[in-house]
C-alpha cells in the first residue's frame, strides 16, 4: 500500500487497495491478498484475466502498429474481427461498426436507426422508447434512455426526455395472470405506448434482454421477447437489442437474443467484447439498414479510437478464445451449477427475496419479508455491509444501491466464463461466510 495523495477521482474517491495482478478468475492487492472476481470486474472479464494466448496476440500486433487511422488505411485485425463478428451472431445481422465502449454503441445504434429512418422518408421517428428501470449509459444520449432516476435527475433539463416502458419485473407483479400471460401484458405496453406517442415518430425500442446493472441479472417471461418484435414490426420500429452486458457469451449463447429466437436489427456489445484486454465495443446491424445509409453520403458519426488496431487485435484474439475453449458452453454449463447453487442459498438464507439469471449472469436480491419482497430497511445499508464482508472475505460482488424497480438490494454473480465448478464451490463458501457476517451484524434471520 502506499500513502501517496491521490489526485483522481471516480464516481467518489477510491477507497479499495491497488491491483498488483490478476490471473485467470483471482485477482491480487499489493498485500498480496487474493479475490475471485465473481462479478468479472462489471461483467467483463469474460475470459479471465492475463490469458497467455490472448497477450501474445496483442504483443504480435503492438510489434507491428497500434494505431493506424481508419480514413488513412484498412487493417486487418479490424476487417477480421468485424468478419468473425458477423460469424458468431445470428444470421441477418452482417454490418459492424466498431467503438470504444458501451455508451458509445448505445448511442451508435440510436444514431444509425435515425439516419436510416431519414433515408425512408421518415425524418418525424425521433423517439427512442426503452423502460424503465434500465441501464444504457452514461454519455448524455445513452443516458437519456437509462431509466434510473439518480443518475438521470441533476441532467434531466439538458436532455430531451425520452418516453420509457415498464420493465417486465413480472416477480414483484400481484396478479393472478400466468407468467407467460405477464410477459405478453408488458409487451402490450408498448404496444399502446406507440400508438399514445403516435407511430410516425417513434423511431426505436431499446432494451436490456436480460437485466444488468438495474434489474440485476432480470429475464423476462419468454413469451416476452417475441411480442416485443411483433409489436416493432408492425409499426416499423427498430428493435436494438443493448447487448453490453449480455453478448459474448455471458447468459450461455453469443447473443442473449439466441434464447428466444430474436434477430434485433442492431445489437450493442462491449464489456466481454472486448474482455477487459482494450477498450472495444462494436453495433452489429442488418445490411438493410446500414447500406441506404451508406449509399446515403455515409454514417454521420465516428469516434477517433474506432477500429484501432490493437484493440480489434485484442477483440479479435477474445472471440477466438471464446470459440476454441468452448466458453459459451462452459457458461451454459456453470450457468446451471450456479443457479442451484443460489436456489439452495436462498433455502439457507429468508432474507434472500429472488435468485434469477440466465447463464453466467446471476443475481440474488435481500428483502426483510420474502412474501411481501419489502426491502431491507436503509439504515442497514446492505449494500455496503455485504459487499464489503464479501470483498473482505476476497470475492468480489457487484451490485448498486437499486431503490424503485426492483424491491431491493441486488447483488450479481457473474464469474469469468472459464469458472469451474470448483472454482463455483470456493466462491460460494466464501459468499456463505460472508452472508454469516451480514446475518450476525443484521440480526437478520438465516435459517428458513
Ligand atoms: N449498456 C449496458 C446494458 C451496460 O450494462 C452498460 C455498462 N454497465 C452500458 C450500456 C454502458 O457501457 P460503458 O460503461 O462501457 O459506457
Amino acid at each position: 500500500m502506499t500513502d501517496a495523495p491521490s489526485y483522481l477521482f471516480y464516481q467518489t474517491r477510491n477507497p479499495r487497495p491497488f491491483l498488483d495482478r490478476a490471473e485467470g478468475i483471482y485477482m491480487f492487492d499489493e498485500d498480496g491478498r487474493r479475490y475471485i472476481d465473481g462479478s468479472s470486474g462489471a461483467m467483463v472479464s469474460n475470459i479471465g484475466h492475463s490469458n497467455p494466448r490472448v497477450l501474445a496476440k496483442m504483443k504480435a500486433q503492438m510489434n507491428r502498429a497500434t494505431f493506424g487511422y481508419r480514413l488513412h488505411f484498412r487493417t486487418h485485425p479490424s476487417e477480421d474481427l468485424a468478419a468473425k463478428t458477423v460469424a458468431m451472431t445470428p444470421e441477418g445481422l452482417d454490418r459492424v461498426f466498431f467503438v470504444s465502449g458501451g455508451s458509445e454503441a448505445v448511442e451508435s445504434a440510436v444514431k444509425l436507426a435515425r439516419q436510416y429512418a431519414l433515408t425512408q422518408g421518415q425524418g418525424k421517428r425521433h423517439k427512442v422508447i426503452s423502460r424503465f428501470p434500465s441501464y444504457h449509459g452514461c454519455t448524455f444520449g445513452a443516458l437519456d434512455l437509462t431509466g434510473y432516476d439518480p443518475l438521470r435527475e441533476p441532467f434531466a433539463p439538458m436532455m430531451e426526455g425520452m418516453p420509457k416502458v415498464a420493465a417486465p419485473v413480472t416477480y414483484l407483479d400481484r396478479d393472478d395472470l400466468s407468467e407467460e400471460a405477464r410477459g405478453l401484458k408488458y409487451a402490450e405496453a408498448l404496444r399502446t405506448r406507440i400508438l399514445e406517442l403516435g407511430p410516425e415518430t417513434v423511431l426505436a425500442f431499446v432494451m436490456e434482454p436480460v437485466g444488468g446493472a438495474s434489474t440485476g441479472a432480470l429475464v423476462a417471461p419468454d413469451s416476452y421477447y417475441g411480442r416485443v418484435r411483433e409489436v416493432c414490426d408492425e409499426f416499423g420500429v427498430i428493435l436494438i437489442y443493448d447487448e453490453v452486458m449480455t453478448g459474448a457469451g455471458r447468459t450461455g449463447k453469443f447473443l442473449a437474443a439466441e434464447h428466444w429466437g430474436i434477430t434485433p436489427d442492431i445489437v450493442a456489445l462491449s464489456k466481454g467484447f472486448g474482455a477487459g484486454y482494450a477498450p472495444l465495443g462494436a453495433i452489429v446491424a442488418r445490411h438493410e439498414l446500414v447500406e441506404p445509409v451508406l449509399d446515403a453520403g455515409g454514417f454521420a458519426h465516428g469516434f477517433t479510437y474506432a477500429g484501432n488496431p490493437l484493440a480489434c487485435a485484442a477483440g479479435l484474439a477474445v472471440l477466438e478464445e471464446i470459440e476454441e475453449q468452448d466458453l459459451i458452453g462452459n457458461a451454459a454449463r456453470m450457468g446451471e451449477v450456479l443457479m442451484s447453487e443460489l436456489r439452495q442459498l436462498m433455502a439457507e438464507y429468508d432474507f434472500i427475496g429472488h435468485v434469477r439469471g440466465k447463464g453466467l449472469l446471476t443475481a440474488f436480491e435481500l428483502v426483510s419479508d420474502r412474501a411481501t419482497m419489502t426491502p431491507l430497511d436503509p439504515g442497514l445499508n446492505a449494500y455496503d455491509r455485504l459487499v464489503n464482508l464479501a470483498y473482505e472475505r476476497g470475492l468480489i460482488l457487484y451490485s448498486r444501491r437499486t431503490r424503485g424497480g426492483t424491491a431491493g438490494d441486488h447483488f450479481l454473480l457473474a464469474p469469468p466464463l472459464i469458472i469451474t465448478e470448483a472454482q463455483i464451490a470456493e466462491m460460494m463458501a466464501i459468499l456463505r461466510d460472508g452472508l454469516d457476517a451480514f446475518a450476525g451484524e443484521t440480526g437478520l434471520r438465516q435459517e428458513v
